[in-house]
Protein backbone atom coordinates (compact mmCIF):
# COMPACT_ATOMS: atom_id res chain seq x y z
CA UNK A 1 0.00 0.00 0.00
CA UNK A 2 2.82 2.33 0.79
CA UNK A 3 4.70 1.63 -2.12
CA UNK A 4 1.17 2.27 -3.92
CA UNK A 5 1.06 5.51 -2.48
CA UNK A 6 4.88 6.37 -3.26
CA UNK A 7 3.80 5.74 -6.89
CA UNK A 8 1.04 7.93 -6.75
CA UNK A 9 3.13 10.42 -4.87
CA UNK A 10 5.40 10.51 -7.66
CA UNK A 11 3.21 10.48 -10.65
CA UNK A 12 1.91 13.58 -9.18
CA UNK A 13 5.03 15.15 -8.53
CA UNK A 14 6.46 14.27 -12.23
CA UNK A 15 3.20 16.26 -13.58
CA UNK A 16 3.25 19.32 -11.54
CA UNK A 17 7.31 19.32 -12.33
CA UNK A 18 6.20 18.85 -16.11
CA UNK A 19 3.61 21.43 -16.30
CA UNK A 20 6.28 23.73 -14.71
CA UNK A 21 9.13 23.11 -16.95
CA UNK A 22 7.05 23.26 -20.06
CA UNK A 23 5.13 26.19 -19.56
CA UNK A 24 1.34 24.58 -18.64
CA UNK A 25 0.91 25.31 -15.11
CA UNK A 26 2.94 28.07 -12.94
CA UNK A 27 1.68 28.19 -8.78
CA UNK A 28 -0.24 31.67 -8.72
CA UNK A 29 1.55 34.58 -7.08
CA UNK A 30 4.98 32.26 -7.18
CA UNK A 31 7.42 34.79 -6.53
CA UNK A 32 5.64 36.26 -3.55
CA UNK A 33 5.21 32.35 -1.94
CA UNK A 34 2.43 31.43 -3.67
CA UNK A 35 -1.52 31.97 -2.70
CA UNK A 36 -3.18 28.90 -1.39
CA UNK A 37 -5.64 27.65 -4.55
CA UNK A 38 -4.46 29.54 -7.16
CA UNK A 39 -2.88 28.72 -10.23
CA UNK A 40 -1.50 30.25 -13.57
CA UNK A 41 -1.64 28.70 -16.69
CA UNK A 42 1.09 29.51 -18.90
CA UNK A 43 1.12 29.17 -23.10
CA UNK A 44 1.01 25.86 -23.42
CA UNK A 45 -1.61 25.51 -20.97
CA UNK A 46 -4.02 27.98 -22.38
CA UNK A 47 -3.60 26.59 -25.43
CA UNK A 48 -4.77 23.20 -24.02
CA UNK A 49 -8.01 24.70 -21.79
CA UNK A 50 -9.17 26.76 -25.27
CA UNK A 51 -8.76 23.30 -26.83
CA UNK A 52 -11.24 21.50 -24.21
CA UNK A 53 -13.50 24.53 -24.24
CA UNK A 54 -13.85 24.81 -28.19
CA UNK A 55 -14.33 20.99 -27.96
CA UNK A 56 -17.02 20.90 -25.00
CA UNK A 57 -18.92 24.10 -27.01
CA UNK A 58 -18.36 22.17 -30.18
CA UNK A 59 -20.27 18.74 -28.61
CA UNK A 60 -22.73 20.78 -26.57
CA UNK A 61 -23.49 23.91 -28.56
CA UNK A 62 -22.95 23.94 -32.09
CA UNK A 63 -23.39 20.53 -32.66
CA UNK A 64 -27.18 20.96 -31.31
CA UNK A 65 -30.24 23.12 -32.65
CA UNK A 66 -31.30 23.89 -28.70
CA UNK A 67 -28.61 25.28 -26.45
CA UNK A 68 -27.96 28.80 -26.15
CA UNK A 69 -24.62 30.33 -25.36
CA UNK A 70 -24.02 32.97 -22.43
CA UNK A 71 -21.58 34.84 -20.65
CA UNK A 72 -22.63 36.56 -18.03
CA UNK A 73 -20.93 38.66 -15.53
CA UNK A 74 -19.30 37.42 -12.57
CA UNK A 75 -20.76 39.54 -10.00
CA UNK A 76 -24.28 39.70 -9.33
CA UNK A 77 -26.58 41.48 -7.50
CA UNK A 78 -26.62 39.83 -3.50
CA UNK A 79 -30.23 39.28 -4.30
CA UNK A 80 -29.58 36.16 -6.70
CA UNK A 81 -27.35 34.83 -3.99
CA UNK A 82 -30.43 35.33 -1.61
CA UNK A 83 -32.98 33.68 -3.19
CA UNK A 84 -31.10 31.00 -5.16
CA UNK A 85 -30.06 29.54 -1.04
CA UNK A 86 -26.74 29.95 -1.58
CA UNK A 87 -26.04 33.08 1.09
CA UNK A 88 -27.55 30.75 3.92
CA UNK A 89 -27.07 27.06 1.90
CA UNK A 90 -23.84 27.32 0.09
CA UNK A 91 -21.14 25.93 2.85
CA UNK A 92 -19.68 22.54 3.68
CA UNK A 93 -19.85 21.18 7.44
CA UNK A 94 -16.35 21.53 8.85
CA UNK A 95 -14.53 19.63 12.31
CA UNK A 96 -11.66 20.69 14.13
CA UNK A 97 -8.90 18.16 15.91
CA UNK A 98 -8.84 18.77 19.02
CA UNK A 99 -5.33 17.71 19.28
CA UNK A 100 -3.48 18.45 16.30
CA UNK A 101 -6.02 21.20 15.51
CA UNK A 102 -6.27 20.03 11.57
CA UNK A 103 -9.58 21.08 9.94
CA UNK A 104 -11.44 18.23 7.93
CA UNK A 105 -14.38 18.32 5.77
CA UNK A 106 -17.25 16.12 7.34
CA UNK A 107 -18.38 14.78 3.81
CA UNK A 108 -14.42 13.70 3.49
CA UNK A 109 -14.19 11.81 6.81
CA UNK A 110 -14.82 7.72 7.26
CA UNK A 111 -14.95 7.58 10.85
CA UNK A 112 -16.79 11.98 11.69
CA UNK A 113 -15.46 11.61 15.25
CA UNK A 114 -11.31 10.06 15.34
CA UNK A 115 -9.07 12.58 13.45
CA UNK A 116 -7.56 10.75 10.26
CA UNK A 117 -4.25 12.49 11.14
CA UNK A 118 -3.55 11.88 14.41
CA UNK A 119 -5.99 10.30 15.74
CA UNK A 120 -7.13 12.60 18.37
CA UNK A 121 -10.73 13.87 19.13
CA UNK A 122 -13.03 15.96 16.64
CA UNK A 123 -15.04 18.95 17.35
CA UNK A 124 -18.47 19.32 17.05
CA UNK A 125 -19.33 20.05 13.25
CA UNK A 126 -20.09 23.58 11.88
CA UNK A 127 -21.32 25.41 9.15
CA UNK A 128 -18.15 27.31 6.55
CA UNK A 129 -19.08 29.61 4.36
CA UNK A 130 -17.60 29.07 0.75
CA UNK A 131 -18.76 32.15 -1.36
CA UNK A 132 -15.84 34.58 -1.30
CA UNK A 133 -17.50 37.95 -0.50
CA UNK A 134 -16.28 41.71 -2.02
CA UNK A 135 -17.87 45.14 -1.69
CA UNK A 136 -18.63 47.37 -4.55
CA UNK A 137 -18.03 51.04 -4.64
CA UNK A 138 -16.54 53.29 -2.07
CA UNK A 139 -18.65 51.91 1.37
CA UNK A 140 -17.94 48.78 2.87
CA UNK A 141 -21.30 48.22 4.50
CA UNK A 142 -24.63 45.33 3.68
CA UNK A 143 -25.78 47.32 0.90
CA UNK A 144 -22.21 47.36 -1.43
CA UNK A 145 -22.12 43.77 -0.47
CA UNK A 146 -21.25 41.09 -3.47
CA UNK A 147 -20.16 37.87 -4.04
CA UNK A 148 -17.81 36.13 -6.31
CA UNK A 149 -19.81 33.34 -8.19
CA UNK A 150 -19.67 30.20 -6.47
CA UNK A 151 -20.94 28.57 -9.77
CA UNK A 152 -21.75 29.64 -13.19
CA UNK A 153 -25.36 28.60 -12.98
CA UNK A 154 -26.68 31.41 -11.33
CA UNK A 155 -25.92 33.47 -14.25
CA UNK A 156 -28.08 31.08 -16.70
CA UNK A 157 -30.99 31.37 -14.56
CA UNK A 158 -31.18 34.84 -14.15
CA UNK A 159 -31.10 35.00 -17.95
CA UNK A 160 -33.76 32.58 -18.59
CA UNK A 161 -36.39 35.30 -19.54
CA UNK A 162 -34.01 37.29 -21.73
CA UNK A 163 -32.53 34.00 -23.23
CA UNK A 164 -36.76 33.29 -23.91
CA UNK A 165 -37.81 36.84 -24.87
CA UNK A 166 -35.33 36.79 -27.68
CA UNK A 167 -34.86 33.53 -28.99
CA UNK A 168 -38.20 32.08 -28.27
CA UNK A 169 -37.43 28.39 -28.11
CA UNK A 170 -38.99 25.77 -27.25
CA UNK A 171 -39.17 23.15 -24.55
CA UNK A 172 -36.92 21.55 -23.97
CA UNK A 173 -33.94 23.94 -24.73
CA UNK A 174 -30.83 24.57 -22.34
CA UNK A 175 -28.30 27.81 -21.70
CA UNK A 176 -24.41 27.00 -21.87
CA UNK A 177 -21.83 28.86 -20.45
CA UNK A 178 -17.94 28.57 -19.60
CA UNK A 179 -16.57 30.98 -17.06
CA UNK A 180 -14.94 31.51 -13.59
CA UNK A 181 -16.10 30.64 -10.30
CA UNK A 182 -14.75 31.26 -6.52
CA UNK A 183 -15.08 29.57 -3.76
CA UNK A 184 -13.25 29.68 -0.29
CA UNK A 185 -11.98 25.84 -0.23
CA UNK A 186 -10.85 24.96 3.49
CA UNK A 187 -8.37 22.93 2.45
CA UNK A 188 -7.39 23.81 -1.36
CA UNK A 189 -5.13 20.73 -2.87
CA UNK A 190 -4.02 18.26 -5.17
CA UNK A 191 -2.63 20.91 -7.50
CA UNK A 192 -5.28 22.08 -9.84
CA UNK A 193 -7.98 19.76 -8.32
CA UNK A 194 -9.14 22.10 -5.19
CA UNK A 195 -9.20 25.46 -6.42
CA UNK A 196 -10.31 28.59 -5.02
CA UNK A 197 -10.46 30.27 -8.43
CA UNK A 198 -11.83 27.76 -11.13
CA UNK A 199 -13.69 27.41 -14.51
CA UNK A 200 -16.73 25.57 -14.94
CA UNK A 201 -18.55 24.50 -18.33
CA UNK A 202 -22.18 23.73 -17.64
CA UNK A 203 -26.05 23.75 -19.11
CA UNK A 204 -28.83 24.40 -17.19
CA UNK A 205 -31.20 22.22 -19.40
CA UNK A 206 -35.06 23.03 -18.65
CA UNK A 207 -37.35 20.56 -19.56
CA UNK A 208 -41.46 19.86 -18.75
CA UNK A 209 -41.40 18.45 -15.33
CA UNK A 210 -42.49 15.05 -16.43
CA UNK A 211 -39.68 14.33 -18.68
CA UNK A 212 -36.74 14.84 -16.56
CA UNK A 213 -35.58 11.67 -16.25
CA UNK A 214 -35.78 11.05 -19.98
CA UNK A 215 -33.24 14.02 -20.17
CA UNK A 216 -31.29 13.22 -17.24
CA UNK A 217 -30.23 9.75 -19.55
CA UNK A 218 -29.63 11.72 -22.04
CA UNK A 219 -26.90 13.64 -20.67
CA UNK A 220 -25.46 10.65 -18.72
CA UNK A 221 -24.83 9.14 -22.33
CA UNK A 222 -23.53 12.29 -23.73
CA UNK A 223 -20.94 13.01 -20.69
CA UNK A 224 -19.65 9.25 -21.36
CA UNK A 225 -19.44 10.85 -24.93
CA UNK A 226 -17.54 13.75 -23.86
CA UNK A 227 -15.16 11.75 -21.76
CA UNK A 228 -14.41 9.67 -25.24
CA UNK A 229 -13.64 13.11 -27.13
CA UNK A 230 -11.27 13.93 -24.95
CA UNK A 231 -9.48 10.97 -25.08
CA UNK A 232 -9.89 9.77 -21.13
CA UNK A 233 -9.71 5.89 -20.34
CA UNK A 234 -13.04 5.16 -19.83
CA UNK A 235 -12.27 2.30 -16.72
CA UNK A 236 -10.60 5.44 -15.01
CA UNK A 237 -14.44 7.00 -14.79
CA UNK A 238 -17.09 5.24 -12.46
CA UNK A 239 -20.46 7.00 -11.93
CA UNK A 240 -21.56 7.68 -8.29
CA UNK A 241 -24.99 7.78 -7.20
CA UNK A 242 -24.80 10.56 -4.08
CA UNK A 243 -27.16 10.02 -1.23
CA UNK A 244 -30.14 12.21 -0.20
CA UNK A 245 -28.28 13.40 2.84
CA UNK A 246 -24.78 14.19 0.41
CA UNK A 247 -26.84 15.94 -2.01
CA UNK A 248 -27.09 19.77 -2.38
CA UNK A 249 -29.50 21.51 -1.14
CA UNK A 250 -31.28 22.04 -4.36
CA UNK A 251 -30.62 18.49 -6.16
CA UNK A 252 -33.23 15.65 -6.19
CA UNK A 253 -30.90 13.59 -7.99
CA UNK A 254 -26.96 13.39 -8.85
CA UNK A 255 -24.65 11.35 -10.27
CA UNK A 256 -21.26 11.84 -9.43
CA UNK A 257 -18.22 11.19 -12.80
CA UNK A 258 -15.58 10.39 -10.26
CA UNK A 259 -11.52 9.44 -12.12
CA UNK A 260 -8.59 7.86 -10.79
CA UNK A 261 -7.00 10.67 -10.45
CA UNK A 262 -3.65 10.06 -9.02
CA UNK A 263 -4.03 10.81 -5.72
CA UNK A 264 -7.31 8.83 -5.38
CA UNK A 265 -10.29 8.23 -7.32
CA UNK A 266 -11.97 11.73 -6.92
CA UNK A 267 -15.25 14.26 -8.54
CA UNK A 268 -14.24 15.07 -12.22
CA UNK A 269 -18.28 15.56 -13.10
CA UNK A 270 -21.50 16.32 -11.74
CA UNK A 271 -24.68 15.59 -13.40
CA UNK A 272 -27.84 16.74 -11.11
CA UNK A 273 -31.58 17.19 -11.40
CA UNK A 274 -32.21 20.89 -10.27
CA UNK A 275 -36.15 20.28 -10.15
CA UNK A 276 -37.70 23.59 -10.42
CA UNK A 277 -35.73 24.68 -7.35
CA UNK A 278 -33.97 27.52 -9.01
CA UNK A 279 -36.75 29.11 -11.47
CA UNK A 280 -39.18 29.06 -8.96
CA UNK A 281 -36.49 30.61 -6.42
CA UNK A 282 -36.24 33.68 -9.00
CA UNK A 283 -40.11 34.02 -9.72
CA UNK A 284 -39.88 32.70 -13.16
CA UNK A 285 -42.02 31.11 -15.39
CA UNK A 286 -42.38 29.95 -19.11
CA UNK A 287 -45.45 30.12 -21.30
CA UNK A 288 -45.56 26.81 -22.33
CA UNK A 289 -47.69 26.95 -26.19
CA UNK A 290 -47.83 22.98 -26.75
CA UNK A 291 -50.00 23.00 -22.99
CA UNK A 292 -50.93 26.30 -22.93
CA UNK A 293 -50.44 26.92 -19.34
CA UNK A 294 -47.59 28.88 -17.76
CA UNK A 295 -45.03 26.40 -16.32
CA UNK A 296 -41.82 26.56 -14.37
CA UNK A 297 -39.24 24.24 -16.17
CA UNK A 298 -37.37 21.59 -14.22
CA UNK A 299 -33.37 21.77 -14.71
CA UNK A 300 -31.14 19.24 -15.56
CA UNK A 301 -27.44 19.97 -15.36
CA UNK A 302 -24.45 18.38 -16.38
CA UNK A 303 -21.78 20.97 -14.78
CA UNK A 304 -17.44 20.01 -15.93
CA UNK A 305 -15.13 21.40 -14.11
CA UNK A 306 -12.19 22.79 -16.65
CA UNK A 307 -9.51 22.59 -14.53
CA UNK A 308 -9.94 18.87 -13.13
CA UNK A 309 -11.05 18.40 -16.54
CA UNK A 310 -6.92 18.99 -17.50
CA UNK A 311 -5.66 17.52 -14.46
CA UNK A 312 -7.25 14.28 -15.57
CA UNK A 313 -6.25 15.11 -19.20
CA UNK A 314 -2.98 15.24 -18.12
CA UNK A 315 -2.90 12.19 -15.84
CA UNK A 316 -4.11 10.02 -18.20
CA UNK A 317 -1.86 10.93 -20.66
CA UNK A 318 1.47 11.12 -18.90
CA UNK A 319 3.51 8.04 -20.12
CA UNK A 320 7.17 7.16 -19.58
CA UNK A 321 8.91 4.64 -22.03
CA UNK A 322 12.15 3.64 -23.38
CA UNK A 323 12.62 4.42 -27.21
CA UNK A 324 15.63 3.59 -29.38
CA UNK A 325 17.40 2.61 -25.94
CA UNK A 326 16.40 6.25 -24.44
CA UNK A 327 13.67 6.80 -21.44
CA UNK A 328 11.74 9.44 -22.25
CA UNK A 329 8.60 11.02 -20.68
CA UNK A 330 5.99 12.05 -23.09
CA UNK A 331 2.07 13.22 -22.64
CA UNK A 332 -0.18 10.85 -24.97
CA UNK A 333 -2.51 13.61 -25.83
CA UNK A 334 -5.43 13.16 -28.47
CA UNK A 335 -4.43 15.09 -31.11
CA UNK A 336 -7.72 16.91 -30.91
CA UNK A 337 -6.64 18.48 -27.30
CA UNK A 338 -3.03 18.53 -27.89
CA UNK A 339 -1.66 22.64 -27.49
CA UNK A 340 0.51 21.68 -30.41
CA UNK A 341 -0.30 19.80 -33.52
CA UNK A 342 2.87 19.75 -35.56
CA UNK A 343 6.14 20.78 -35.00
CA UNK A 344 8.68 21.56 -37.70
CA UNK A 345 12.51 21.69 -37.78
CA UNK A 346 15.12 21.74 -40.56
CA UNK A 347 17.59 18.37 -39.58
CA UNK A 348 20.51 20.99 -39.19
CA UNK A 349 20.42 24.78 -37.81
CA UNK A 350 23.16 25.54 -39.77
CA UNK A 351 22.20 25.04 -43.31
CA UNK A 352 20.76 28.36 -44.84
CA UNK A 353 19.00 25.85 -47.58
CA UNK A 354 17.24 23.86 -45.17
CA UNK A 355 16.12 26.46 -42.90
CA UNK A 356 14.37 28.03 -45.57
CA UNK A 357 12.49 25.18 -46.89
CA UNK A 358 11.76 24.36 -43.17
CA UNK A 359 10.39 27.62 -42.75
CA UNK A 360 8.65 27.27 -46.16
CA UNK A 361 6.73 23.96 -45.18
CA UNK A 362 5.97 25.29 -41.63
CA UNK A 363 4.00 28.53 -43.01
CA UNK A 364 1.74 26.32 -45.21
CA UNK A 365 1.21 24.23 -42.17
CA UNK A 366 0.68 27.21 -39.70
CA UNK A 367 -1.75 28.82 -42.37
CA UNK A 368 -4.03 25.41 -42.61
CA UNK A 369 -3.32 23.85 -39.16
CA UNK A 370 -2.88 26.84 -36.90
CA UNK A 371 -0.96 24.97 -34.03
CA UNK A 372 2.17 24.32 -35.39
CA UNK A 373 5.45 25.27 -34.26
CA UNK A 374 8.71 25.96 -35.72
CA UNK A 375 12.32 24.66 -33.87
CA UNK A 376 15.76 25.04 -35.23
CA UNK A 377 17.27 24.59 -31.39
CA UNK A 378 20.18 22.47 -29.88
CA UNK A 379 19.96 18.94 -31.64
CA UNK A 380 16.97 16.75 -33.52
CA UNK A 381 16.68 14.63 -30.33
CA UNK A 382 16.52 17.09 -27.86
CA UNK A 383 13.47 18.59 -30.19
CA UNK A 384 11.51 15.65 -30.35
CA UNK A 385 11.82 15.13 -26.17
CA UNK A 386 10.63 18.50 -25.88
CA UNK A 387 7.88 17.92 -28.29
CA UNK A 388 7.51 14.82 -26.69
CA UNK A 389 6.36 16.40 -23.27
CA UNK A 390 4.13 19.27 -24.46
CA UNK A 391 2.33 16.12 -26.16
CA UNK A 392 2.91 17.13 -29.95
CA UNK A 393 1.75 14.15 -32.00
CA UNK A 394 4.05 14.82 -35.10
CA UNK A 395 7.35 16.42 -35.96
CA UNK A 396 8.13 16.90 -39.73
CA UNK A 397 11.81 16.96 -40.62
CA UNK A 398 13.21 18.62 -43.18
CA UNK A 399 16.71 16.93 -44.51
CA UNK A 400 18.90 16.81 -47.69
CA UNK A 401 16.39 14.44 -49.41
CA UNK A 402 13.65 16.93 -48.75
CA UNK A 403 16.22 19.01 -51.30
CA UNK A 404 15.93 16.99 -53.81
CA UNK A 405 12.82 15.28 -53.83
CA UNK A 406 10.43 17.31 -51.95
CA UNK A 407 9.82 14.60 -49.34
CA UNK A 408 9.51 14.96 -45.35
CA UNK A 409 10.04 12.45 -42.76
CA UNK A 410 6.60 12.50 -40.23
CA UNK A 411 7.88 11.21 -36.86
CA UNK A 412 4.77 9.54 -34.75
CA UNK A 413 5.07 10.58 -30.96
CA UNK A 414 4.17 7.40 -29.55
CA UNK A 415 5.45 4.83 -31.88
CA UNK A 416 9.01 6.95 -32.28
CA UNK A 417 8.63 5.78 -36.22
CA UNK A 418 9.03 7.65 -39.41
CA UNK A 419 7.19 8.31 -42.82
CA UNK A 420 8.20 9.97 -45.63
CA UNK A 421 5.52 12.14 -46.87
CA UNK A 422 5.21 14.40 -50.21
CA UNK A 423 5.03 17.60 -48.68
CA UNK A 424 2.02 18.40 -51.49
CA UNK A 425 0.50 15.44 -49.61
CA UNK A 426 1.40 16.59 -45.90
CA UNK A 427 -1.26 18.43 -45.23
CA UNK A 428 -4.06 15.62 -46.46
CA UNK A 429 -1.64 13.04 -44.22
CA UNK A 430 -1.57 15.23 -40.94
CA UNK A 431 -5.46 15.93 -41.08
CA UNK A 432 -6.15 12.35 -41.64
CA UNK A 433 -4.17 11.19 -38.89
CA UNK A 434 -5.36 14.00 -36.29
CA UNK A 435 -9.02 12.96 -37.30
P1 LIG B 1 -16.31 18.66 -4.40
O1 LIG B 1 -17.26 17.67 -3.75
O2 LIG B 1 -15.08 18.03 -4.97
O3 LIG B 1 -16.03 19.85 -3.54
P2 LIG B 1 -18.61 19.81 -5.64
O4 LIG B 1 -19.57 18.67 -5.56
O5 LIG B 1 -18.72 20.91 -4.66
O6 LIG B 1 -17.09 19.25 -5.67
P3 LIG B 1 -19.96 21.00 -7.85
O7 LIG B 1 -20.57 22.02 -7.00
O8 LIG B 1 -20.78 19.86 -8.36
O9 LIG B 1 -18.66 20.40 -7.11
O10 LIG B 1 -19.21 21.74 -9.06
C1 LIG B 1 -19.27 21.29 -10.38
C2 LIG B 1 -17.89 20.96 -10.91
O11 LIG B 1 -16.98 22.05 -10.71
C3 LIG B 1 -17.22 19.77 -10.20
O12 LIG B 1 -17.67 18.56 -10.74
C4 LIG B 1 -15.77 20.03 -10.45
O13 LIG B 1 -15.38 19.56 -11.73
C5 LIG B 1 -15.67 21.55 -10.45
N1 LIG B 1 -15.20 22.03 -9.14
C6 LIG B 1 -15.93 22.22 -8.03
N2 LIG B 1 -15.18 22.70 -7.02
C7 LIG B 1 -13.93 22.83 -7.52
C8 LIG B 1 -12.69 23.30 -6.97
N3 LIG B 1 -12.62 23.75 -5.74
N4 LIG B 1 -11.60 23.33 -7.78
C9 LIG B 1 -11.67 22.89 -9.06
N5 LIG B 1 -12.81 22.44 -9.63
C10 LIG B 1 -13.92 22.41 -8.88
Amino acid sequence: MRDENKKENDLMEKIVSLCKRRGFVFQGSEIYGGLAGMYDYGHYGVALRDNIKELWWKRFVDDREDMYGLDSAILMNQKVWQASGHARGFADMLVDCTKCKRRFRVDHLKNKEVCPECGGKLSEARQFYMMLETHLGTVHDEASLSYLRPETAQGMFVNFKNVVDSFHPKLPFGIAQIGKAFRNEIAPRDFIFRLRELEQMEIEYFVRPTDWEKYFEEFRTQMHEWIKDIGLQKSHVHEIEITDEDRAHYSKRTIDFEFDFPFGQKELYGLAYRTNYDLTAHKLEYQDEETKSRIVPHVIEPSFGLDRTFLAILSDAYTEDELNGEVRSYLKLSPSVAPVKVAVFPLLKNKPELITKAREVYIILKKLIGAVEFDDNGNIGKRYRRQDEIGTPFCVVIDFDTLTNDTVTVRDRDTGEQERVKVGELIEFIRNKIN
